[in-house]
């Protein structure tokens, strides 16, 4: 696998003093490294039935919508609460540095349905979990859940137990 680290920046005190901002925006400028990212992600999940790809916005979305063209799934977008414009249900979250809500149209998963989440990085695992939350109230099933980035020392995997998590990076 190519060492997708090299791509990424870490900054200093982002978005707040202490903090080591893992910054994709370097990765993403390589279309070469960009598209690899993409197809190492799906390839790691060549065994499993995916109906739907859902990520929360805004990184989930340059994640988790170039992965659903790639299995030629659907995407669900997952938006902070107030931005869609149809009926939605919503979750609270909380992140490594804050809180907010998370919101999904009712009727954007089918009941039964895989559903795979993508996002670039699990930290804590908050928002991951309101994902989950949201796609199971509509029915779906949480298959797994892709990552770039997984930092490890914030344990997001034990609060996503059930679910396989696939990465790219750990810190
Ligand atoms: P969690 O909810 O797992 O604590 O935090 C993960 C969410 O916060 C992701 O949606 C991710 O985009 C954002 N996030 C937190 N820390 C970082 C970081 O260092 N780099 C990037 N790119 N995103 C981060």
């Amino acid at each position: 696998m190519l060492n997708f680290k090299e791509y990424i920046r870490v900054v200093e005190d982002f978005p707040q003093p202490g903090i080591r901002f893992k910054d994709i925006t370097t990765l993403l400028q390589n279309g070469e490294v960009y598209r690899e990212a993409i197809n190492t992600l799906k390839e790691q999940l060549s065994d499993l039935k995916i109906d739907m790809v859902a990520g929360p916005e805004a990184r989930g979305f340059v994640i988790g919508a170039p992965l659903a063209y790639a299995l030629g799934t659907g995407f669900v977008p997952i938006r902070k609460s107030g931005k869609l414009p149809y009926r939605s249900i919503e979750a609270d979250y909380s992140l490594e540095y804050g809180k907010d809500k998370l919101a999904v149209h009712e009727d954007a998963i089918q009941p039964g349905q895989n559903v795979l989440i993508a996002d670039d990085l699990l930290a804590t695992g908050g928002t991951i979990s309101a994902c989950v939350e949201l796609i199971e109230r509509l029915g779906g099933r949480v298959v797994a859940a892709s990552f770039l980035i997984e930092l490890s020392y914030l344990h997001g995997r034990e609060k996503l137990k059930d679910i396989p998590i696939h990465t790219l990076v750990t810190y």
